[in-house]
């Protein structure tokens, strides 16, 4: 009767003190942009489409292991940033990913990164960015301090913006867009999660 106290105790200490996220701790999914709000479209491909669909994968698989989850949005509709930020501010044990998908000028860049503001988010991040390049098997652009993010900034917990793959690359563009590359992304960020734990 004395150990199981002392015991929970250690690990409440340990996670306030790691930052880590723990067994009930609540995931904030937010997949980026939406509504007039399309993020980066090339050739029809958009990227508020793309990180809803993750998203939603995402929320199953973190359902499917009873971790209680929130969506910043549900379907194609414009949220704030700040809104964004103040759905995670509402809950004091709980993480924050934020699903994204990459564009650039330069149509060869491609792979994944991940953001982090606060050191809080750092360790969340690593482990999202090791679980997605070794899943996705694309380029390793590596984890980023990414302090111009509204939602990084403006939320309280742990924090993470997740970029799956740039769909200006042709290539990584057709793998971004199929279902089968959606499943591995949320995978890897569901595992990065739980690892992080
Ligand atoms: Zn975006």
């Amino acid at each position: 009767m004395l150990i199981k106290p002392t015991l929970s105790f250690l690990l409440i200490l340990l996670t306030t003190l790691e930052g880590f996220s723990g067994p009930n701790t609540r995931v904030v999914i937010d997949p980026g942009h939406g509504g007039k709000d399309e993020g980066a479209v090339w050739y029809g491909v958009r990227e508020s489409d793309l990180n809803l669909k993750v998203a939603k994968k995402v929320e199953a698989l973190l359902i499917a292991k009873n971790i209680p989850v929130t969506m910043t949005r549900r379907s194609d509709v414009f949220v704030t940033l700040t809104k964004r930020a103040a759905v995670a501010n509402k809950y004091t044990d709980v993480i924050f990913v934020s699903i994204h998908f990459n564009a650039h000028r330069l149509t060869s860049v491609r792979g994944v990164e991940t953001f982090y503001a606060s050191d809080k988010g750092k360790p969340i991040a690593i482990s999202i960015q090791r679980k997605l390049v070794s899943l996705l098997k694309t380029r390793n652009r590596y984890i980023k301090r990414g302090i111009n993010y509204a939602v990084l900034n403006k939320t309280k917990c742990p924090a993470v913006l997740v970029e799956c793959g740039f769909i200006s690359n042709p290539t990584e563009r057709s793998k971004c867009n199929s279902s089968g590359y959606q499943t591995l992304a949320a995978k890897g960020i569901v595992s990065g999660i739980l690892q992080a734990r």
